[in-house]
This record gives C-alpha cells, structure tokens and sequence, in this order.
C-alpha cells in the first residue's frame, strides 16, 4: 500500500492547526499510520532538505524547521502522495488555490505549515528518514469498505 511522509512544520504547531491539518486527511479517507511530535535537530534538517543544500533559503530553512516542535507522520492509502500535495497545495501559500492547507492558512513561502512528499520514492526515503519500522502501525480501519469499493 502507498505511503507518503507529511510534516506539520514548526508553524501550523504554533499556530495550532494540528487537529485541522490532521481532521483534513482523516476526513478525505486516508489511514493515519505513524505519528509523533519531533524537536527536529539540525542533523536531521540538513538530511531531509539535502536537494536544497545549495539554494540560498536552505540556512533559513534549516534554522526554521528546528525553531519548534514538528508534527511527523505517514499516511497510507491508493494514490496518497500525489493526493496529499494536492490538498497541502503550492508550495507557496499566497498563491495557493483556497481549499488547499497552504492556501487557507499562510501568506509567506517562508511559513507554508506542512511538509509533503512530493514522489513515492521520496517519501520511502523521508519515511525511513523519520521513522523507526516498529513505529509504524499498519491497520485496516473499519470504514475501509464505505471508502473503496472492493
Ligand atoms: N522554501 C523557502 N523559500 C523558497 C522555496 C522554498 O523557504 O524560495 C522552503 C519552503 O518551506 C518549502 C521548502 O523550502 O516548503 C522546500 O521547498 P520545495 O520546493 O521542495 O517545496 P515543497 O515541496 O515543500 O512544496
Ligand atoms: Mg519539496
């Protein structure tokens, strides 16, 4: 089953958009399957942005997304990657479309709230980046059959 790595950055934590960001996903059908909050550390910054090393926003970025707790997650379901991005919304949320996370809830590129997995192989590596295997709880919620037809 498809997997993808979300986080709900240092500002959707502060601004506590958590249970909407996560009432988002539980309602459109995806399955919640790893959850916890993470200081993040600068180590762990550095590997997960590492195609962004050489831009000139990477030290900000850096600094920002270890300012505050992290909300880390995966979700599981048939198309979540492509599906997740689509309700997180462009990555920069003044020109994101309203109804999507980023454009209901930010205006700077610089506090865009959550963090998507933008391929599934990305997302194999950001979630083995994050994630222990004994943390993740594989589980068949009971509104399966309402949600996909068998
Ligand atoms: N970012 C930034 N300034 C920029 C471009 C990106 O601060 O000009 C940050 C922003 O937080 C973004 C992250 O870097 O979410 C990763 O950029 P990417 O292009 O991968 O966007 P995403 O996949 O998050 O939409
Ligand atoms: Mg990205």
């Amino acid at each position: 089953m498809e997997r993808t790595f979300l986080a709900i950055k240092p500002d959707g934590v502060q601004r506590g958009l958590v249970g909407e960001i996560i009432r988002r996903l539980e309602a459109k059908g995806f399955t919640l399957v790893g959850l916890k909050l993470v200081r993040v550390s600068k180590e762990l910054a550095e590997k997960h942005y590492d195609v962004h090393r050489e831009r000139p926003f990477f030290p900000s970025l850096v600094a920002f997304i270890t300012s505050g707790p992290v909300v880390a997650m995966v979700w599981e379901g048939d198309g979540v990657v492509a599906a997740a991005r689509k309700l997180i919304g462009a990555t920069n949320p003044l020109t994101a479309e309203p109804g999507t996370i980023r454009g209901d809830f930010g205006i700077s590129i610089g506090r865009n709230l959550i963090h998507g997995s933008d391929a599934i192989e990305t997302a194999q590596r950001e979630i083995a980046l994050w994630f222990a295997p004994e943390e993740l709880v594989a589980w068949q919620p009971a509104a399966t059959a309402w949600l996909v037809e068998s």
